[in-house]
């Protein structure tokens, strides 16, 4: 039976891991995984993290099962960080999930049960995770336009044009803050436009927020969720705790399904099936540090000093990127650098030339010329400058 397997495609982040890995030069710098790197290049345990795991270890009492949507606590406390009381609660209904892939599976398993026609549009481009499982569940899709290569920013004609195609019951793929790949985000007035959009249609917004507190700062990055959830009727939020709490493999986040009070036992029953059917239980550490860290002001004040030091020091190395790329390209081709939000932009440079990046200078970034900012740090952003320069040359 196993021999029946096909190979699969290898996953190209990974093997630029690998690759960056067997790479022997000293002065090599990696770009593609997204995980936040601090100035010295670790990836840190957040110290709100590290003291509620000191005092998780003195007042756990027991390694039982949660309830099958996990703890309330975690869940309220989410919904909370999230929303902010912009929905009434007796219209939200919510599981903890092995992280926010764990989330857009969950939706997408819970669309499919819900509307099997239903037609996913999601954004060109967009996460690749989005589009495999997409495809490995074989729900219906189609995609939106999303970025103009040329400015760098929003195509916010083209994203319109498409929203307008989208067919009542459909349902939408929105990232929520700081857009991955591409950086690049809607303005508010954009926002308000894909909201009515989406209300004269009557599609539902699947939003995907992986990056809440990386973007604008906590309550700025949830404001398009908030403005969804509250204009339209029904609403789906995956999102994740691996990079705002620096949990990654703690395998934390949740899945929030907004819709009419009367429907929230039900929706609430078929979310709890789906973890039942595929896990039975999700993941507690992460969830329990969360909300520790959530329901402690002490905790949590200190959680939120930390995150916005490590949002700033993206911005920084924003703006000293397309400083460093004005100087040595001497166009302003890269500004939009600084304008993008999150922990990604991406170039715009052909893959030829990402591959020249690569083999000629040791850096390396995604295919699609994504690149981690967070990989970045004050001695190489002029070396990955100097680099861009000389393959555009
Ligand atoms: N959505 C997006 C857009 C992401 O970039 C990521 C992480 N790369 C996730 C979801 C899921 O993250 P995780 O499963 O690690 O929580």
């Amino acid at each position: 039976m196993l021999t029946a397997l096909k190979p699969q495609p290898a996953d190209k982040i990974l093997q630029l891991i690998q690759m960056f890995r067997e790479d022997a030069r000293a002065d090599k710098i990696d770009l593609g995984v997204g995980v936040y790197k601090d100035p010295t290049g670790l990836t840190p345990v957040m110290r709100a993290v590290k003291a509620a795991e000191k005092r998780l270890w003195e007042v756990e009492t027991t390694k039982t099962y949660t309830g099958l949507a996990d703890e309330p606590a975690y869940n309220a406390a989410m919904a909370k960080l999230i929303l902010a009381g912009a929905v009434p609660a007796d219209r939200v209904a919510s599981v903890a999930t092995p992280g926010g892939t764990g989330a857009v599976r969950q939706a997408l398993e819970l669309i499919r049960m819900a509307s099997p026609e239903a037609t996913v549009w999601i954004s060109n481009p967009t996460w690749p995770n989005h589009l495999s499982i997409v495809k490995y569940l074989g729900i219906p899709m189609r995609e939106y336009r999303y970025f103009d290569a040329e400015t760098g920013a929003v195509d916010a004609e083209g994203m319109m044009e498409d929203l307008a195609q989208v067919k009542a019951g459909d349902v939408v793929l929105l990232h929520g803050c700081c857009h991955n790949p591409t950086g690049a985000n809607p303005n508010p007035v954009q926002w308000l436009a894909i909201c009515e959009s989406l209300a004269r249609t009557g599609a539902v917004p699947l939003i995907d927020l992986a990056y809440q507190g990386f973007g604008d700062g906590l309550e700025m990055d949830a404001a398009a969720t908030r403005l969804l959830a509250t204009r339209l009727p029904e609403v789906l939020i995956a999102a994740s705790c691996s990079k705002n709490f620096g949990i990654y493999r703690e395998r934390t986040g949740i899945l929030i399904a907004i819709g009419e009070a009367a429907g929230r036992g039900t929706v609430q029953a078929n979310l709890n099936f789906l973890n039942r059917q595929n896990y039975s239980f999700p993941p507690d550490h992460g969830a329990r540090l969360v909300t520790m860290i959530l329901e402690d002001e002490t905790l949590s004040a200190d959680w939120k000093a930390e995150l916005e030091e490590v949002r700033l020091n993206m911005l920084t190395l924003r703006r000293q990127l397309a400083d460093a790329l004005q100087a040595e390209t001497g166009s302003n081709r890269f500004g939009f650098v600084a304008e993008h939000r999150g922990m990604f932009s991406r170039l715009g440079i052909t893959p030829a030339e990402v591959e020249r990046l690569r083999t000629e200078h040791g850096v390396y970034m995604v295919g699609d010329s994504r690149l981690n900012i967070a990989g970045l740090n004050r001695t190489t952003v002029p070396v990955l400058a100097r680099a861009v320069a000389k393959v555009l040359r």
